[in-house]
Parts: C-alpha cells; sequence; structure tokens
C-alpha cells in the first residue's frame, strides 16, 4: 500500500506529511512557506525535519498555529554502520532545552568544515567553486551537497545541479567527503536521551538491511515504510519487518521544495493520520516496546 498524493484533492485532511526540509538545511522553503504549502494541499500535519537542525521548528508551529496545520518537531541525522548510511528521524526531540541544539551546532560545524574541503576537491579537480557562495546558498543552516551543486551549477559547467552529484559529489564521486559519522545505536540513545522518538528514515536506500537491524537492536521505535525511493517491494519488506520488531511505521515525502533530484513535491507521500497518533502514544508511553532482537521479515 502507497499512500500517493494528489494536490488539492478533498480526503487529505486526515493525511500527514512526516519527513520535510526547509531552508534551515537544503530545502527551499522557510517554516512559513512550507507551512503554507501543508496548508494548501490540506495536510493535517507536517513533519519539519531539517539536517541536523531544529531551527525551524519553532517559526513553523508558531505559522502552524495560526493556519491550523499541526507542526510535528522534529530532525533528520546521519549515521553510518559498517561503511553503509543511514538516516535517522528524530521526533519530538526536546529543541528547546539547550543541550540537543548543542551537538545539532557541532554537527553543523562539521558540516561546513566538509563542505568546505569539497569546495577545495572541486577546484583540484578544475571545478573552479566558491566557498562563500557555497555558504551563502546555505543562510547559515546546515550545510549540504545540494549547496555545493547548486554553486557548482551556477558556474555555468554543467547542465543542472543533479549533474554535479553524478560526476562529483555522488558517494563514489571524486570529491565525495563523508559527514561527521554517528553509529545508529549513537543517534538513537541521542534522540532518546533528549525525549524523543527515533525512526530509521528511508531504510531501503541503506542497500542492505544490516544498518537497519543495527538500529532496531538499539532501540529504535519505527521505520519509515513509505517513501518517494521505495517501490512497493520496500513497503512490503519494511512493513513485515516493523511488525516482527513492534516498530511503527511513518511516512513522508522528504520534499526539499524542489532541491532534489526528481523534483519531489510536498505531500507527494502521505500517510494516515494514525501514523502520527501512533508515535504520539508511544511517546505517552502507551505503546508496545518495540523488540531490541531483531527478526527479520524472512
Ligand atoms: P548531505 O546531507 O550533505 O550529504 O546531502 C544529502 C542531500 O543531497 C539529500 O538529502 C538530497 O537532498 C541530496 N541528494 C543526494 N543525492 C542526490 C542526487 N543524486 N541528486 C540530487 N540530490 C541528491
Ligand atoms: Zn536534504
Ligand atoms: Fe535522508
Ligand atoms: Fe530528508
Amino acid at each position: 500500500m502507497t499512500f500517493g498524493g494528489r494536490r488539492g484533492a478533498g480526503p487529505e485532511a486526515g493525511l500527514v506529511d512526516l519527513h520535510t526540509h526547509t531552508s534551515f538545511s537544503d530545502g527551499l522553503f522557510s517554516p512559513e512557506e512550507l507551512v503554507a504549502e501543508a496548508k494548501s494541499i490540506g495536510l493535517g500535519a507536517v513533519a519539519v525535519t531539517d539536517h541536523d537542525s531544529m531551527g525551524g521548528v519553532e517559526r513553523a508551529i508558531a505559522a502552524g498555529r495560526a493556519a491550523r496545520v499541526e507542526v510535528v518537531p522534529g530532525v533528520e541525522m546521519s549515521c553510518t554502520h559498517s561503511g553503509v548510511d543511514l538516516h535517522m528521524l528524530g521526533y519530538y526531540i526536546d529543541h528547546r532545552a539547550g543541550a540537543a541544539g548543542e551537538f545539532f551546532e557541532l554537527l553543523r560545524v562539521k558540516r561546513a568544515e566538509r563542505a568546505e574541503l569539497m569546495v577545495r576537491k572541486l577546484t583540484e579537480l578544475g571545478v573552479k567553486v566558491s566557498w562563500e557562495r557555497v555558504r551563502e546558498l546555505a543562510g547559515g543552516g546546515a550545510v549540504g551537497r545540494p549547496h555545493v551543486a547548486q554553486a557548482v551549477f551556477e558556474t555555468g559547467v554543467v547542465p543542472n545541479a543533479d549533474t554535479v552529484f553524478s560526476r562529483y559529489i555522488g558517494y563514489d564521486g571524486p570529491a565525495y567527503v563523508p559527514k561527521m559519522q554517528l553509529s545508529p545505536a549513537e543517534a538513537v540513545e541521542f534522540i532518546h536521551k533528549h525525549g524523543g522518538l527515533a525512526v530509521v528514515a528511508h531504510p531501503g536506500n541503506c542497500g542492505n538491511d544490516n544498518a537497519v537491524y543495527a538500529a532496531i537492536e538499539a532501540g529504535v521505535d519505527g521505520l519509515e515504510v513509505w517513501h518517494p525511493d521505495h517501490g512497493q517491494k520496500h513497503v512490503d519488506h519494511y512493513t513485515e519487518m516493523a511488525r516482527k520488531n513492534k516498530l511503527l511505521l511513518t511516512g513522508g515525502s522528504d520534499c526539499h521544495g524542489g532541491r532534489k533530484q526528481g523534483r519531489v513535491y510536498l505531500g507527494q507521500v502521505m500517510v494516515p493520520y494514525k501514523y502520527l497518533q501512533g508515535l504520539k502514544n508511544r511517546r505517552a508511553g502507551g505503546a508496545e516496546t518495540p523488540n531490541t532482537r531483531p527478526q527479520s521479515p524472512k
């Protein structure tokens, strides 16, 4: 079962999008624009899940209050397990207490150092791109490869920003530099320590399930089953994995406001409100405890 998006139609009122980015990382929408867009397509709730930043959350909540759109505070962190990348969503982290924010600040400093290193590598490869421009595009938010790609695209050496990924900064590219790496267990521990719920983002992108099982062993709360990168096989496979391990299911568009391969739009993947309610119930302590001895779907 994939929940495809239909813009503007009626029954979306009970639908939610639990994975989006704003200008506080590599999305193009401001928090207010994201909420306005959510309102216009009739979403009941939208989660703001920027990379390594919860800086846009308060503004989105304020806009959501005015527009009567529920805003779920979130973040997306990057992990690695035996060389495999895994993204971890954290929902309802207590971001106002400050302690979590300090760690995100460290991750963003490391991101900036990494992006500068990618700029240096590109320069060595003969691609003249300015670090100043990359920083400007990031606008003070978490610097990511999409900002580097945009800056290179603007110099006119490639037909589009996606080509910068395929030629230079994709995982196997000559100018790729990894981010500061956390293990899935460290990310789960951090999210739980700060009152949040941890969900493996787009597990189908991990390449193999070992990293997903490491997250389950670490006590992850859920799996993002519905995502634009997931086909029906992924949906079936991770739904079954979640069932066997007593995990929650979530889904979302991973909308970057246009700045993503394939131009993913808000609400392209939506899920019924009951999946958000599942997160809220677990947060309130009223749900089953996940298995931490991973059970395979087979
Ligand atoms: P980073 O967190 O800095 O490694 O950047 C990851 C982001 O880059 C993802 O969230 C996507 O928005 C974007 N991205 C990753 N791979 C590609 C690709 N092949 N083409 C375009 N955008 C991509
Ligand atoms: Zn992104
Ligand atoms: Fe991701
Ligand atoms: Fe994302």
